[in-house]
């Protein structure tokens, strides 16, 4: 079967047209094809996906919920709040709590899991009040381009304190040890709103790895930002739909930051 295969494979090569005798076709055949492809479609119509998600798309946006979802015990919930993470993320999380807890910080999660259908709504909303997409985009992650639809995602309740709080400052010292990233940081803050209380579980992080922000090196490459540089891209930031002194996330239902 393997011979046959390889057979197969050198007859093809042989065929194959040598690469320079090909004519390449100008790069403009390209024009507007990535906005083609990072699209979405929200209140029946389709939009493209504004510069600062292209390529950070996390999923389908009708993927559906991953199976291992657990609701989180009282202890680490904010008041009024009932989110899910998934199992294992879970166990990270409340082993980071007791840690936590040791240091007299306590850690409560005001959201986990959302699904792609929820996102969508909160742009059907927002576009009904006369806004255009992309200035939704700035505060609101598109369907499929938020990580809390991975169930690894969570939004850290900061005691009213934002980045300015105990909570805020035993994360930016802590969290990585438990494999958890700050996903919209400072460092992040011209490409979208800074998040002090959104954090993505990544998995083990080698201390080499982190910068001196205390973000993994990974993290700001897939952002397409160096480390220490500022933002890709100052002007990708739409004028007036930016809340950047936010303290904390807003209520899910009629709130601004919901990346
Ligand atoms: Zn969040």
């Amino acid at each position: 079967m393997a011979r046959r295969a390889l057979a197969v494979l050198s007859l093809l090569a042989a065929a194959a047209p040598a690469a320079a005798q090909v004519a390449l076709p100008d790069p403009s055949l390209l024009a507007g094809m990535t906005d083609w492809v990072d699209s979405v479609v929200v209140a029946d119509s389709v939009h493209a996906v504004p510069e600062q998600w292209r390529g950070l798309r996390v999923g389908p946006a009708d993927a559906p919920p991953p199976a291992d979802l657990a609701d989180l015990p009282d202890s680490l919930r904010a008041r009024g709040r009932e989110p899910r993470l998934r199992a294992p993320v879970l166990a990270v999380l409340a082993a980071m709590a007791r840690a936590a807890a040791r240091d007299g910080v306590a850690i409560r999660v005001r959201s986990g899991y959302r699904d792609p259908d929820t996102q969508r709504r909160l742009f059907e909303t927002r576009l009904a009040q006369g806004r255009t997409f992309d200035d939704i985009a700035w505060g609101v992650a598109p369907p499929g381009y938020s990580e809390h639809m991975l169930g690894t995602t969570m939004d850290f309740d900061l005691g009213g304190q934002g980045a300015e709080g105990p909570v805020y400052a035993w994360l930016a010292r802590n969290a990585w040890k438990f494999g958890l990233v700050e996903s919209y940081p400072e460092a992040t803050a011209g490409v979208f709103p800074w998040e002090p209380w959104h954090w993505r579980y990544h998995g083990p992080i080698p201390p080499v790895e982190l910068t001196e922000a205390g973000l993994p090196r990974a993290v700001l490459a897939a952002l397409g930002l160096v480390p220490g540089s500022a933002a890709r891209d100052e002007a990708a930031r739409p004028a007036g739909g930016a809340e950047a002194a936010r303290l904390e996330p807003d209520d899910e239902a009629g709130g601004a930051a919901n990346n």
